[in-house]
């Protein structure tokens, strides 16, 4: 069976810039980028649909979304390069409409970044700050510097085709920095890379930006680098922003069905809503073979056909019955992958549902007290499921 990302590394990717002040929790906060109800369609076709986001700075933004979901389109925006149909582009209070790339506070790196092939590392760094002017010995100081923070400072004297791909986007990167820029702009940044290679410039990516303080807005359709990069993430489908929040917001709370599947891996089951009340849910999940509890109320209509989200990781499979008929399913054993540190059960019910739970193995010999086969029970805490209505 296939296993995803977040499985085999047992627990989803924390925000590694959880440790920053978070401005986007302050009300009194001024956004640094703020767009408003922006639309940009393409002849017929529209490939941002009424957009607002705010901003702050010093963060690193992720716009996430699926292919033709229309983040470039936005980042282009952003960047100047495109004029939005309709709605307004505020940076650092300033409105950018009729604005030219050049004379906004941003720069972009492109996801096929073209350095010149003739000139060494350094030069190719420098060469934006020498065109516009500045002396020499400046030059050399601002490009030595940022060559040191991208860890390219022994390969100045290099030529792109002597560097490997993950050194030329390194160096792109330093191109892109060297100016400046109050904003900077990275569509899908790290999508040349390997995987092993992107997951380290991944961290270099977040520890420049902390360092310089430059605010990032990334473009990226990789779930886990949105978790692992950000502050926070603009979910994007189909020209709109469906969500927006922390790393761990979007993966805890998601705000719809669409949200949920996109990040994660997560179990759906389809119920009736049969109590809402202010302090606990009750739903008949026919297809889960129980009633569901949750412990908040959701403010629905009387029967309301909802989806309960539950990821694999809150699930406890065990062969004991854990005591109550509520939250607990019955099934059986199908498959069983072990990833060493966890392993991911994939369970039939006794209604003809399939579930995917994710343990961690405590102690070595975890795997075999379960076994192909087996009948267990599936069972989850009052909070560990999420209704969504849409
Ligand atoms: P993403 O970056 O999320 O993959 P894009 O912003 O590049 O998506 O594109 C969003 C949609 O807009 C796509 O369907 C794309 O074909 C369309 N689109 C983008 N640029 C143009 C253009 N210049 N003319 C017509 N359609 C475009
Ligand atoms: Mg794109």
């Amino acid at each position: 069976m296939t296993t995803t990302e977040a499985e085999k590394t047992g627990t989803p990717a924390q925000p590694q810039n959880a440790a920053k002040p978070v401005v986007w929790r302050d009300p009194a906060a001024k956004p640094f980028v703020k767009i408003e109800g922006v639309t940009k369609v393409f002849d017929d076709f529209t490939a941002v649909d009424n957009v607002s986001l705010e901003i702050y700075k010093t963060e690193l933004f992720c716009l996430l979304g699926g292919s033709g979901s229309g983040k470039s389109t936005l980042l282009r925006m952003l960047a100047g390069f495109e004029e939005p149909t309709s709605g307004r582009i505020i940076i650092d209070g300033v409105d950018m409409a009729g604005i030219p790339p050049w004379e906004r506070p941003v720069n972009m790196m492109f996801q096929s970044y073209a350095l010149f092939p003739h000139l060494t590392v350094e030069k190719n760094v420098g060469f934006g700050l020498r065109r516009e002017g500045m002396a020499d010995s400046e030059v050399k100081k601002r490009v030595k510097e940022i060559l040191e923070m991208v860890q390219m400072g022994h390969l100045a004297k290099r030529k792109p085709h002597q560097l490997s791909g993950g050194q030329r986007q390194r160096v792109a990167l330093a191109r892109s920095l060297v100016k400046r820029p109050k904003l900077l702009l990275l569509d899908e940044p790290l999508g040349a890379l390997d995987k092993k290679l992107r997951e380290e410039t991944q961290f270099e990516l977040i520890n420049i930006q902390e360092e310089l303080g430059v605010t990032f807005v990334v473009v990226t359709h990789d779930q886990e680098e949105a978790m692992t990069l950000s502050t926070r993430i603009g979910v994007m489908n189909q020209g709109e922003i469906v969500q927006v929040g922390e790393p761990h917001e979007i993966y805890e709370y998601p705000n719809s069905r669409f949200v949920a599947q996109f990040i994660g891996s997560v179990n759906m089951l389809e119920g009736t809503v049969v109590v809402d009340e202010t302090d606990h849910v009750i739903i008949d999940s026919p297809e889960a073979g129980c009633m569901i509890h949750l412990d908040h109320g959701i403010s629905c209509a009387p029967n309301q056909e909802v989806h309960v989200a539950l990821r694999p990781e809150k699930i406890i499979i065990s062969k004991e019955h854990p005591g109550t008929q509520d939250n607990c399913m019955q099934g059986t054993i199908e498959d069983i992958a072990y990833m060493g540190n966890m392993s991911v059960y994939r369970v039939r019910l006794n209604t003809g549902k399939e579930i995917r739970v994710t343990q961690p193995n405590f102690v070595r010999d975890m795997g075999s007290r379960l076994t192909w086969n087996d009948n267990v029970y599936l069972h989850w805490q009052i909070d560990s499921s999420v209704v969504l209505t849409v």
